[in-house]
């Protein structure tokens, strides 16, 4: 059967040439960094150079790349360093869209005692920057705002809000994870304080996370004890993982511009494919300031589990904005804050791409998916009432 992987968002494959450069340290060369002999030597000299080529790939210098373990110690680590740095402030600013690794850590400290402030999105998913300005008080510690949105691919105006949250002296930080490796990054332009990222959503192995602070930034670690990462994150590093994440970033920083074109190119075909062929498709999120390999599509009158187990039966792989918690099935906070209607949050799909992908793999999830949506609209007494033509039109629930 054929495998066609459009989870890219989840978690992508690692480039044969990323575990080429990682073999050897987990074959022969075990040494630990640490270690003053010259076997441990050549280790930590592999170390440094990746390093650099993370920094490189975001327009920083070495010094200011921490290893962690994944994207979410990344965001806890910026978060928790941040409210450190400024004790007295007590007022903290997100979005309403964050992945859990935010969210969830900001709904944490609101009971811990913070003042949370979570700004808004419009029904195409795009931040209301004005209302970030008007929360922003003496009182707040730091800001942090995703750059690219995992659900819908929507890019925010970092670039814009960092000036503004900068030019108020607060700190900010940004969860990067899904845009780095995806769209082009230059810290030097950016005045981020902090960004956090993880190296399996960009061909790196699982287990290895970057968090940037910018030098001069106050910092306090998250994880105590040995001196590794120049203090600022204990733990005997994951050798062979920073080193393919470096690899990852060397080949992201050369490729970046020729294989997003292709890349979108592909999801554009898709999701052009998918609208024209079935009746009551809608795009999620709007279509100018997305990342190159997300879109994100709900289809009227059918329930995006539903579509998830019949596309694995064709072998195709994406995921759906709805999750089933006891029992139930929750459409995505992202989709919600967003106001999509319940009906059509339910139905929604997230393709997303990567270099991987292919002209051939497009033309099968468009011949599979418009009858496995008119199969499950069959067995739908629900979608028989639908007005398709009306998007949104749905008030019921299902
Ligand atoms: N932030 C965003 C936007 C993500 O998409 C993810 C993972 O999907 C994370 C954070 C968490 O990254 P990790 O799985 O490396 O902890």
């Amino acid at each position: 059967m054929e495998q066609i992987y459009v989870d890219n968002n989840a978690t992508t494959q690692i480039t044969p040439e990323v575990l080429d450069e990682m073999m050897p340290f987990l074959k022969g060369l075990y040494a630990n960094p640490s270690s003053m002999y010259r076997f441990a030597g050549q280790v930590s000299k592999r170390l440094r150079e990746a390093r650099r080529k993370v920094a490189d790939l975001l327009g920083a210098t070495s010094e200011e790349i921490i290893f962690t373990s994944c994207g979410s110690e990344s965001d806890n680590t910026a978060i928790r360093a941040a409210i450190q740095a400024y004790p007295n402030k007590r007022h903290i600013v997100t979005t309403r869209v964050e992945h859990p690794a935010i969210k969830n850590l900001f709904e944490h400290l609101s009971k811990e005692g913070w003042r949370v402030t979570m700004v808004p999105v419009d029904n195409n998913g795009r931040l209301d920057v004005d209302f970030l300005v008007r929360s922003l008080t003496p009182d707040t510690a730091v800001v942090s705002i995703m750059w690219a949105n995992n659900e819908t691919g929507v890019v925010f105006p970092i670039d814009e809000i960092s000036q503004i949250v900068k030019a108020r002296g607060i700190v900010f930080h940004t969860d990067a994870v899904q845009a780095v490796g995806k769209i082009a990054i230059d810290l030097r332009r950016i005045p981020a304080d902090m960004l956090s990222f993880s190296g399996h959503k960009l061909h790196a192995p699982k287990g290895i996370g970057v968090l940037y602070v910018r030098r001069g930034t106050r910092f306090t670690p998250f994880l105590i004890g040995g001196h590794q990462e120049s203090g600022r994150r204990a733990g005997t590093e994951n050798v062979a993982s920073i080193i393919g994440l470096g690899k990852a970033c060397e080949l992201a920083k050369i490729h970046l511009e020729e294989e997003n074109a292709r890349v979108r190119q592909l999801r554009d075909r898709l999701e052009r494919g998918l609208l024209e062929k079935i009746p009551g498709a809608k795009v999620n999120g709007e279509r100018e300031n997305r990342l190159p390999n997300t879109t994100n599509i709900s289809f009227e009158g059918v329930e995006g589990e539903a579509i998830l187990l019949m596309m694995d039966q064709w072998g195709i792989y994406a995921s759906s904005g709805s999750a089933c918690t006891s029992g139930s099935l929750q459409p995505s906070h992202v989709l919600r804050a967003m106001g999509v209607p319940f009906t059509l949050a339910h139905g929604s799909i997230r393709f997303s791409l990567s270099r991987y992908n292919t002209d051939r793999d497009i033309g099968y999830i468009l011949e599979k998916l418009p009858p496995i949506i008119e199969d499950l609209r069959e067995l739908s007494p629900f979608w028989k009432t639908c007005d398709s033509t009306q998007p949104g039109a749905i008030t019921q629930t299902f």
